[in-house]
């Protein structure tokens, strides 16, 4: 193999499934080179982690073959749709980082797709079955035993066009009759056996309004609405493998329709199916995720606990750490537990590179230097990144009184530990090394207050400084900090896989997933961060002001801490 052709097959396998046909195709010719994907939510929820995957792969799949992909709103059930979830995906997008070319919406076809239906039933390929849903469901029979005919299916032509036009009224009566599709009552493919494609659906539609009455199905809308627009490749996940037979089928009588059949243009988009992501702890059936919100599980769909991108938003993730742990996962065409920790290593990674450092103390005792003068205090240097000066540095100021973490804090210590224990010294972050002299206790034992001496010339940067001492602790100053509320957050589920457990899914919610600590404190600096900022609380985590943040009541979340604390408990 020479050199060159090394190379090729390498970036051969560094090529995800769906880029490898997408390629194949281009090298056929397909299409004119032309490259059109969609992003195809329906506007029912929130986005979660999981359509950040389809997200990256319909939009990384346009930029890199310089093609487009256009947002499409599937809104053909209008009971469950609305404009503010369409407001929100927009956002959400945005926020991850991709730009669709156009908007578009299902309901812009409505008209087409009726049309479509009635060239249907002309050609002999669909009619209206007035039976209830359980007697079609009765006769659909199984994978192995054929289905049974209703007893319309050889109803007059003119009959269904007459009564598919009484479906569209506001007299008809929902679920008193269907329009199916004429196709194979003992295809081994399910989906073939006289589909559904429209029934009656009376609420108002939230672009429509009450102009339409019977609405397309999925199967009889989305791969239309893929055709309408010229989309060359339909990517999708893999539960609609069994329904892509049909997908084509009916592209079939579409370009039937319109003459194109043996027009040898190729205009037909080509279904492709990866595996979907699935989460540990999480859940993201889009039934479950609106029960938990309006059962109040959780505080709505941007909890900070949720899998969709507005809470992941909220509590701190960045766009670009979401974008990677998709990237590391990759695309497969078998379904799996995707593994919640490999996304926080992945926040981790990125917050290290943007969050900026500063103290906060979550479980406060104070710290009494002893020797510093009484009401003064002086400005020390803090960095602001390490992993980016360019990020410069700001000032914490210093004083005679602090506020230290308790855990910091041990009156017998063992030898090996390396923080504020009475006799030995350590260093204040950014500040003086103290030695520890000792701690006061109140009458049931607890420890109120921690003395310690400075030595005046160990200011951090100073000349001579640079004394050994094993131990750094983070630290506030008391009269220059302000007091915060943080809210820690657990998984959700105390179980791994909720999604595929038997069990209510009520019962497998963690009781404890969110932990408030109601009295930190947290310096000045900090103090003025917003919701959009990334920090790194020092020695603790990332955090991110919460929205409910005001400044009479900081509010901060936390990302995620600086190690990953479920690996030291399972080890
Ligand atoms: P439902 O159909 O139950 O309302 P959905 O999760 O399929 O929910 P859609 O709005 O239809 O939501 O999804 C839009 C796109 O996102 C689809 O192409 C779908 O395949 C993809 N998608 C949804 N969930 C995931 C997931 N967990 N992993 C990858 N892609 C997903
Ligand atoms: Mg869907």
């Amino acid at each position: 193999m020479t050199v060159q052709e090394d190379n090729h097959t390498e970036e051969k396998k560094s090529l995800s499934f769906v880029e490898q046909l997408v390629e194949e195709d281009l090298a056929k010719g397909k299409n004119g080179g032309r490259i059109q994907t969609r992003f195809p939510p329906e506007p029912n929820g929130y986005l979660h982690i999981g359509h950040a995957k389809a997200i990256c792969m319909d939009f990384g799949i346009a930029e890199k073959y310089n093609g487009i992909c256009n947002l499409r709103f599937d809104d053909t059930n209008p009971s469950k749709e609305n404009n503010e979830y369409v407001e929100n995906i927009l956002n959400d997008i945005s926020w991850l980082g991709f730009k669709w070319e156009n908007i578009y919406y299902a309901s812009d076809y409505f008209e087409k797709l009726w049309d479509f239906a009635v060239w249907m039933i002309r050609e002999g390929h669909a009619y209206i079955d007035e039976q209830t849903a359980e007697q079609i469901a009765e006769q659909k029979g199984t994978p192995t035993t054929p289905g049974v005919a209703s007893p319309y299916r050889d109803r007059p032509i003119e009959e269904s066009l007459k009564l598919f036009e009484q479906m569209n009224t506001p007299e008809a009566v929902e679920g008193s009759m269907v329009l199916r599709a004429k196709l194979d009552m003992a295809n081994s493919n399910m989906h073939f056996r006289d589909p559904i494609i429209y029934r009656i659906i009376h609420i108002p539609h939230h672009r429509t309004g009450t102009k339409w009455h019977a609405y397309p199905m999925y199967d009889f809308a989305h791969g239309q609405s893929d055709y309408f627009e010229g989309v060359t490749h339909s990517i999708c996940t893999l539960e609609f493998v069994p329904h892509r037979p049909l997908y084509d089928h009916l592209i079939d009588f579409l370009k039937e329709m319109d003459g194109t059949s043996d027009v040898m243009d190729d205009n037909r988009p080509r279904q492709i199916e990866f595996n979907r992501l699935n989460l540990t702890y999480t859940v993201m059936s889009k039934r479950k995720l609106h029960a938990l919100v309006e059962e109040h599980a959780v505080s709505g769909w941007d909890d900070p606990r949720m899998p969709t991108l507005c809470g992941m938003r909220r509590r701190g993730y960045s766009p670009e750490s979401i974008r990677n742990f998709i990237k590391s996962i990759g695309y497969t065409k078998f379904d799996a537990l995707n593994d919640v920790a490999l996304l926080e290593a992945a926040v981790r990674d990125d917050l290290n590179k943007k969050a900026c450092r500063v103290s906060a103390v979550l479980n406060p005792v104070k710290l009494v230097i002893t020797n510093y003068p009484d009401g003064e205090s002086e400005e020390m240097e803090a960095i602001n990144n390490p992993e980016n000066e360019a990020d410069g540095t700001h000032t914490i100021t210093f004083s005679k009184n602090l506020w230290i973490e308790r855990d910091d804090f041990m009156e017998d210590a063992p030898r090996k530990f390396f923080r504020m224990t009475p006799g030995k010294e350590v260093r204040l972050k950014n500040a003086y090394i103290v030695k520890c002299t000792g701690c006061t206790k109140n009458e049931n034992g607890d420890i109120i207050e921690i003395q310690a001496e400075y030595d005046p010339q160990s200011k951090s940067g100073m000349e001579g400084a640079n004394r050994k001492v094993k131990g750094t602790l983070h630290w506030v100053s008391a009269d220059h900090c302000q007091q915060a509320e943080v809210r820690e957050y657990d998984r959700l589920f105390y179980v791994e896989n909720p999604g595929a457990d038997e069990r209510d899914f009520h019962e497998l919610l963690n009781p404890d997933s969110l932990h408030i600590f109601k009295n930190c404190y947290v310096e000045e600096y900090a103090a003025n961060k917003k919701p959009g900022e990334y920090l790194q609380f020092q020695r603790i985590g990332y955090f991110m002001a919460d929205p409910d943040s005001s400044a009479s009541h900081l509010v901060f979340n936390k990302t995620v801490g600086l190690k990953d604390a479920w690996a030291k408990v399972k080890k």
